[in-house]
C-alpha cells in the first residue's frame, strides 16, 4: 500500500517511521522497515499500526539505508510473517512491494520449485525470483532487471541487496512511486506526502523502468539498459 526508502548519511529509522505515518492515512494492516548498515541487515514488522512499528524498532540500530512499508494486504492474511519487507532465502535481498503480481503462481511453478516460501504473499515470490536469477547472473543489477521482465501485474518495488550498502534499486508498473532528490540523500516513495518532511523536489517514475538510487545520484534505464533523462519538479507544500 506505501512505500518508503531512504539512502543518505543521517540514520534512516526515524525518517522511514515518519514516511510511513504521513502514509496512514490510506490504510493499512501491517507495517515494516528494514535498514542496512555495512553489511547488517536489520527487518521489524508488526501487524498493526506505525506506533506498534516504532515500539519493535531496536534504538541501538543505526543505519543511513533503510526501505518501509505498509501492506494493504491481497494474498496472505494480515500477519507479521506476511507483513514487508520480505527477504530471499539467503537473507541477502529485501524487498517492499506495492500492488498485485498476477502471474506470480505461474513463477512460483516455473522457476522456484525448490524454494521453502517464508509467507503466503505475491511479493516474496519477487525477491525469491531475484536471489534466483542472481545465482546465475552474479549481478544485482541484471537479476533485478530479469525479474522485471518477467513480472506481470501492478507493482512499486524497492529491493535491496545486503553486500551493497550503497544503492537502493527501484521498478515500478502501474502502482506510483517517485524518487525525492536530496542533498546527499534521496528517497522512495509512494506519495510525495511519505516524503516531504526531507524535500520537495521529486522525479516521476515511468512504468517499467530500473531506477538506481544512490546517495548522490539517480540513474533511470529502460529495460535495454538505454539511459534516460528524467527532469524533476518541485511539489507545492499545503500549509
Ligand atoms: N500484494 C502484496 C501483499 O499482499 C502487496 C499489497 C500492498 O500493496 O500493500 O502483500
Amino acid at each position: 500500500c506505501g512505500i518508503v526508502g531512504y539512502i543518505g548519511k543521517d540514520d534512516t529509522k526515524d525518517i522511514l517511521l515518519e514516511g510511513l505515518q504521513k502514509l496512514e492515512y490510506r490504510g493499512y494492516d501491517s507495517a515494516g522497515i528494514a535498514t542496512l548498515s555495512g553489511e547488517e541487515l536489520h527487518v521489524f514488522k508488526v501487524k498493526g499500526r506505525i506506533a506498534a512499528l516504532r515500539e519493535e524498532v531496536d534504538p541501538n540500530v543505526k543505519a543511513s539505508l533503510g526501505i518501509g512499508h505498509t501492506r494493504w494486504a491481497t494474498h496472505g492474511a494480515p500477519s507479521k510473517e506476511n507483513a514487508h519487507p520480505h527477504q530471499s532465502d539467503s537473507g541477502r535481498f529485501t524487498i517492499v512491494h506495492n500492488g498485485v503480481i498476477e502471474n506470480y503462481n505461474q513463477i512460483r511453478k516455473e522457476y522456484l520449485g525448490d524454494v521453502e516460501l517464508k509467507s503466503e504473499t505475491d511479493t516474496e515470490i519477487i525477491v525469491q525470483l531475484i536471489e534466483l536469477l542472481h545465482r546465475k547472473t552474479d549481478n544485482t543489477k541484471e537479476a533485478f532487471r530479469q525479474a522485471v521482465e518477467l513480472l506481470s501485474g501492478s507493482y512499486a518495488l524497492a529491493l535491496i541487496d545486503s553486500r551493497d550498502e550503497d544503492t537502493i534499486y527501484v521498478a515500478k508498473n502501474k502502482s506510483p512511486l517517485l524518487v525525492g532528490l536530496g542533498d546527499g540523500f534521496n528517497m522512495v516513495v509512494s506519495d510525495s506526502m511519505a516524503g516531504l518532511q526531507a524535500t520537495n523536489e521529486f522525479m516521476e517514475l515511468m512504468d517499467k523502468e530500473i531506477v538506481i538510487v544512490k546517495r548522490e545520484d539517480v540513474t533511470v534505464e529502460k529495460l535495454d539498459g538505454t539511459e534516460v533523462e528524467r527532469e524533476s519538479f518541485t511539489a507545492e507544500i499545503d500549509s
